[in-house]
């Protein structure tokens, strides 16, 4: 597509390209009321041309930026929140699971362990009996640790009755004024409150597996860069897709953006500043700037106008056709409808 800053093609002059693409045949086929053969420079745009549209059509090439370029979000998971997961190995706009970025690492709060050692015993499943202090063995409640209880013999005296204190071993430590420790029944410690003997917990993290999974999100977009063409509604889809098939034929205007075009600058370009014109130049911005804020589309190099004419005509035999042109005013291209 070459640059060309000039104004589009006038109606006089696509009327007078068209009528040279005619033959003879056709010409009296479609102007000749008489049926008389009529030759080109009886026909006239001034008679037949009965309006003039003037459209534009824009093309914005569009960079998608790969998924390598960008800044995704990352996501760390445990191994049942990884099965709840649907990764994607194939390209799409929208942020997913992306399966290539998917790796394992180890658990940080078990440092890979799985299980996390119980503090309070410190991994034994035990703790010193607080009863005994560890000893097994608890003083006698039954002598007070003196291992002798008194007991009292009753016995009769010629006027009286009487009794006396005499000491035995305590029948409860049997002497030796301690006892087995009835909390820890003589071991000298208990099994651990806090984690119940297992010395520790699976770590809630990893769920015991030791492992964690990280992977990232966003959309999974190869590098490439294709043209994004903007319409006037009325243009008829069968026409854009042919005039889209020639745009290497066909000159056009090149802005930087589609905020340099004011008024006078449509006028320079189109010849005037048409309510189509205006209305597909804003569309135009609209996407442009729709591009602009997209983190995964970028913009290369200019924004590219064909200037586009539809002349309606009518014939004096009543038949009515359009004539669509597209191009600069040297180089431009007809398409019928
Ligand atoms: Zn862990
Ligand atoms: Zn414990
Ligand atoms: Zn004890
Ligand atoms: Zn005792």
């Amino acid at each position: 597509m070459r640059v060309v800053r000039v104004q589009s093609p006038s109606p006089d002059d696509v009327f007078k390209k068209w009528l040279e693409s005619k033959d003879s045949q056709t010409l009296s086929r479609l102007f000749s009321a008489s049926g008389v053969v009529i030759s080109r420079s009886d026909i006239s745009a001034a008679d037949n041309v009965k309006s003039v549209e003037r459209h534009l059509m824009g093309v914005i090439r569009v960079k998608t930026i790969p998924t390598h370029a960008m800044k995704l979000k990352e996501k760390v998971v445990n191994y049942k929140q990884l099965e709840r997961v649907t990764f994607y190995a194939k390209e799409t706009s929208e942020d997913v699971p992306i399966l290539k970025t998917l790796k394992l690492q180890v658990c940080d709060k078990c440092n890979g362990g799985g299980e996390i050692t119980c503090k309070t015993c410190g991994g034994e499943g035990y703790i010193t009996c607080e009863r005994c202090g560890g000893a097994g063995q608890v003083t006698c409640e039954r002598c007070g640790g003196t291992g002798k209880i008194k007991i009292e013999v009753k016995y009769v005296l010629p006027d009286k009755k009487a009794k006396k204190e005499i000491n035995i071993p305590c029948p409860e430590c049997h002497g030796k004024k301690k006892v087995r420790c009835p909390e820890c029944h003589g071991l000298g410690r208990v099994v651990c409150p806090d984690c119940g003997g297992r010395g520790g917990e699976v770590c809630d993290k990893c769920l015991g597996a030791k492992a964690l999974f990280q992977y990232q999100i966003g959309p999974i977009l190869e590098e490439r860069v294709s043209p994004l063409i903007v319409y006037h509604d009325e243009i008829p889809p069968h026409l854009r897709n042919k005039m889209v098939n020639r745009l290497g034929d066909i000159g056009c205007i090149e802005v930087k953006s589609s905020r340099e075009l004011g008024e006078k600058e449509l006028v320079k370009y189109f010849g005037l500043a048409t309510k189509e014109i205006k209305e597909t130049i804003r569309k135009l911005a609209r996407v442009e700037s729709m591009i602009k804020k997209s983190k995964e589309k970028k913009i290369v190099g200019p924004i590219i106008l064909f200037p586009i004419l539809k002349l309606y005509i009518e014939t004096p035999k009543n038949i009515g056709f359009e004539i669509w042109a597209i191009g600069t005013k040297d180089k431009y291209i007809i398409l019928e409808k």
